[in-house]
């Protein structure tokens, strides 16, 4: 019998990006605020999976492979607190219809496999504090924080040695839709 992995698929952030919000970060939040995500475990959740054993994962894997769509641009204009889960994020006003397409896909393929099933609908963020329990003041993102979206991951999460640690398992092209022009 195989052991089972967290598994989620998400959207890296560039490392300059993450370099960026840090510093912004830093500057606009006091440390009692909440727990800093450190810089390279930022990311955008789409679809998160739960405990999925390695057949499971095979068979999720083949069908995100079968996702054809193009990339997207992501700006990274808004930022906010939920008091309940205790995080402060960065979101996207009107994410693109690409961002919405790709979770939708990725959450409905997870449903039909079986996988754990977020009884939220999709809200995109980044979580930039975590235990953040007390109401904060909420900044504006830095101006121009945009990023071109050309490919997503399938990421496992393990708690090691006090922390929690993403390491990326498979990832996949979103390509153009006219990759093939020729064909009809
Ligand atoms: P930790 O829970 O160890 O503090 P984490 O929340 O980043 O850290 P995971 O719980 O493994 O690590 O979550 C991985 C990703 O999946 C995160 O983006 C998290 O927000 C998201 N996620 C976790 N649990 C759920 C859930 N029940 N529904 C939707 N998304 C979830
Ligand atoms: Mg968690």
């Amino acid at each position: 019998m195989s052991e089972s992995k967290r598994l989620f698929f998400a959207i890296e952030l560039p490392t300059s990006l993450q370099r960026q919000i840090v510093r912004w970060r830093a500057s606009h939040f006091p440390a009692e605020a909440g727990r800093p995500v450190a810089a390279a475990n930022m990311h955008l959740t789409l679809a998160f999976l739960g405990d999925v054993s390695a057949e499971k994962q095979r068979a999720l894997s083949a069908l995100a492979g079968r996702i054809f769509q193009p990339g997207f641009t992501l700006h990274l204009d808004d930022a906010g607190q939920w008091l309940r889960s205790r995080v402060v994020w960065l979101g996207i006003r009107q994410p693109p219809r690409g961002l919405l397409q790709l979770a939708s896909m990725l959450r409905a393929q997870a449903a039909r496999s079986g996988c754990y099933q977020s009884p939220q609908p999709f809200h995109p963020h980044i979580t930039l504090l975590r235990d953040a329990g007390q109401a904060v003041a909420i900044p504006p993102p830095g101006f121009h924080w945009s990023f071109e979206v050309k490919e997503f991951a399938l990421y496992e999460s393990a708690f090691v040695q006090g922390r929690t640690r993403y390491t990326p398992l498979q990832r996949w092209t979103l390509g153009d839709t006219l990759r093939n022009p020729d064909e009809v």
